[in-house]
């Protein structure tokens, strides 16, 4: 039995046999790390990059410590966003196949509050959600954390960041003093240090270095001057063509002018940052994920929540000034083995950041120049898919099964033309290949799914 195996933890055999199912036959390192420490009822202050295993690190530790015989919260996990609190609350359902009537509630933003209410007043072992909604549950007597074991906060340098330092104290003046703190930060800067300082006691601390791989990720970095930007940004696309992009930015404003410049020029591009509303951000990321758009714009906090396996290439349009950020950013790329590419523009007053970074990776890099990129005419980047929007969804007990089965039984179509398809709440969006849009707005004209009249609209 090896070290890293999860038998060698003093977890139940039905736990073991579903991590297996799962598939997750080793532990990542931060997992063999943490975990045994967890187990034991530790704090623990966890550093580690996007995809290392985290939520599995606090997920099977909690798990553990639940009673599903007290009707009461006894897990709470503190996410930056919805999205992200999704992800983990799918997780955790995943980990906690091994034990019946396990309850969890998601608690977001964007979402009725009296639907919550209900669901918590039917009782929850593990509330996982954003820190304002959560606040305001607490602030209103839905909430209750008297009984709380395990407190998780997950990216508590992106909820610090985002500014939701004020509300996370307030969320833990009413959880009881007696109780185990685990906090997973990608970076560790000085505000996660003092509030690591406060919250936990007597945390062991384990953190995972990066784990970049040169060869995986190639990492390209472009002198430029500041007028040349916005060209040199195209140069990128042209020369690269990558087939999937994320362009990260430092503000919102500048989002939105690189969004709309690259439209004007012919690359199809999304943007997403902290303004949009709740549904826009879930319909960028839709067609982001389901490569009805290649190329998205992002603030470094908007592009958290993003869960897209097979990106090819980060582009960073101006270097940023932590060199944590540029590691994580670049993390993006060339995940599971695949190459990836990281290619970054710098201007001559931002160099220091170049100095940074080269430093933290210790190696320098040779800077090249946009004069070596093969420049096309005529470029373009549309993607081959586009994106419907149906207005039924999980509470019409609309599934993919149902949507596909209409699509390849009656209204003709192949399967092969037909990509993703997301089930929300009230309606879903389905992935087609444009060149069959037209059969499919035509078969919805009078078409069915389920024996239900649909309405379907492009979201373009
Ligand atoms: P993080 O929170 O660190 O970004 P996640 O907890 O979301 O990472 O895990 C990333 C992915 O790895 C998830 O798809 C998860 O199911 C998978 N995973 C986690 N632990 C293991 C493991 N021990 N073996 C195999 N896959 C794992
Ligand atoms: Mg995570």
């Amino acid at each position: 039995m090896s070290s890293d195996s999860f038998s060698s933890l003093p977890l139940s055999k039905i736990q073991i046999d579903n991590l297996d199912s799962l598939g997750y036959k080793q532990m990542t390192p931060i997992q063999a790390q943490g975990l045994p420490h967890v187990l034991q009822g530790k704090d623990l202050i966890a550093k580690a990059k996007t995809g290392s295993g985290k939520t599995a690190t606090f997920g099977i530790g909690l798990l553990n410590h639940i009673n599903p015989r007290f009707f009461g919260v006894q897990a709470l996990i503190l996410c930056p966003t919805r999205e992200l609190a999704d992800q983990v609350g799918k997780e955790l359902r995943k980990l906690a196949r091994s034990i019946p009537n396990l309850k969890l509630v998601l608690l977001c933003g964007g979402k009725p509050f009296g639907f919550q209410k209900n669901s918590l007043q039917h009782g929850a072992h593990i509330v996982v959600g954003t820190p304002g909604r959560i606040q305001d549950h607490l602030n209103r007597g839905t909430l209750i954390v008297e009984g709380l074991k395990t407190l998780v906060l997950d990216e508590a340098d992106r909820m610090l960041d985002m500014g939701f330092s004020e509300v996370i104290n307030e969320i833990i003046e009413h959880t009881p003093k007696k109780r185990q703190t685990l906090l997973f930060s990608a970076t560790y800067p000085d505000s996660i240090k003092k509030m690591c300082h406060s919250v936990l006691s007597d945390p062991v601390t384990v953190s995972v270095e990066s784990e970049h791989h040169p060869s995986i990720i190639e990492q390209t970095f472009y002198q430029v001057k500041e007028s040349q930007r916005y060209d040199s940004l195209l140069a990128l696309f042209e020369h690269y063509q990558p087939e999937t992009t994320l362009v990260f930015c430092h503000t919102k404003l500048q989002c939105n002018e690189v969004t709309q410049f690259l439209n004007q020029h012919n690359i199809e591009t999304l943007t997403i940052h902290g303004d949009l509303e709740q549904r826009d951000r879930d319909q960028v990321l839709v067609r982001f994920a389901n490569k009805s758009c290649s190329v998205l714009v992002a603030t470094d906090v908007a592009a958290r929540g993003l869960d897209i396996k097979s990106l090819n290439a980060v582009i960073n349009f101006e270097l940023p000034r932590d060199p944590e950020i540029y590691i994580h950013r670049i993390g993006r790329t060339g995940r599971a083995g695949e190459k990836g590419i990281a290619l970054s523009l710098f201007i001559s007053t931002e160099k220091i950041r170049l100095q940074a970074i080269e430093a933290y990776q210790n190696k320098t890099w040779i800077c090249e120049s946009t004069q070596s990129l093969n420049r096309k005419i005529k470029f373009n980047i549309h993607p081959i898919m586009a994106t419907m929007q149906i207005d039924a969804g999980r509470k019409n007990k609309m599934r993919a099964g149902d949507i596909l089965g209409a699509l390849t039984g009656d209204a003709g179509l192949i399967a092969s033309k037909i990509g993703k398809i997301d089930i929300f709440e009230t309606h879903s969006y389905i992935a087609i290949e444009r060149t069959s849009l037209r059969q499919v707005l035509d078969y919805f004209i009078n078409g069915k799914i389920k024996g239900r009249s649909v309405r379907v609209r492009m979201i373009a």
